[in-house]
């Protein structure tokens, strides 16, 4: 059997809110997920968005627009039952929102952070419906594992314990980096990076972000970051795709 090869990777942009950081200052922050394929049919789904009505309860202003993950992936035409794997990157409300939606994938964590979710941390309960729905199967990794050939996922404690970012190397494009929350701006890519309020771990952080700017610069990876609105504005966004 030939081995699986990365054909695309899409951006899928999900929700999209104008944060009020100082008084006089806003940041556009949006919620995202990404989809992998591959040369044998394969959809590989990496995070699945907001839990619904999550931003109400967390106090977040109305999002400009909302997308479910769901709804997105049928815009490419691919349905729930066609995801063969779920990514979770972490268990926060706007990352692990509808992984009850693929009951059929089979789901893939960093043991250290799939523990301390599963102990009950409270981080974890709003999503926790979703995220440890009874139907679904999870692989249990621990640190950097490559998952398929070209597909790494790296792992990048700090924001969270057992937080994983992932590397996607494409035929044409080359390596892609998907820091996800380790870094989620793209002004804070710096080795003494300020901590950001969700982060669980400051000195554990601030390895990850030097880890990350080793591999960004070693791989010369397209470099993506969690939440940045105005990067995402610049980037090849669904239906268009990396290849
Ligand atoms: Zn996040």
């Amino acid at each position: 059997m030939p081995d699986t090869i990365l054909q695309r990777l899409y951006l899928l942009p999900l929700s999209l809110t104008t944060v009020q950081v100082a008084p006089d200052r806003t940041l556009d922050m949006n919620c995202v997920a990404y989809l992998v394929t591959t040369n044998d049919g394969k959809h590989i789904v990496i995070d699945t968005g907001m839990v619904p009505g999550a931003g109400t309860r967390m106090n977040l202003p109305k999002p400009q627009y909302e997308k479910d993950i769901v709804t997105s992936l049928a815009e490419l035409g691919v349905r729930p039952d066609e995801v063969d794997m779920v990514i979770c990157t972490h268990f926060d409300p706007d990352h692990a929102g509808a992984h009850d939606a693929f009951p059929q994938a089979e789901f893939v964590v960093q043991r250290a952070h799939y523990e301390v979710a599963r102990g009950g941390h409270e981080r974890y309960a709003l999503a926790r419906p979703h995220w440890d729905y009874p139907a679904l199967r999870y692989r249990l990794v621990e640190g950097d594992t490559e998952i398929l050939p070209g597909l790494m996922l790296i792992e990048t404690s700090g924001h969270a314990p057992g937080h994983q970012s992932v590397l996607v190397r494409l035929p044409q494009t080359g390596a892609v980096l998907l820091i996800i929350d380790a870094v989620p701006l793209q002004s804070l890519f710096r080795p003494d990076r300020p901590a950001t309020p969700n982060d669980d771990n400051e000195e554990q952080m601030r390895a990850s972000t030097r880890k990350l700017i080793e591999l960004a610069e070693r791989e010369h990876a397209l470099t993506i970051f969690g939440h940045d609105a105005a990067q995402w504005k610049t980037l090849k966004r669904a239906p268009d795709y990396y290849d």
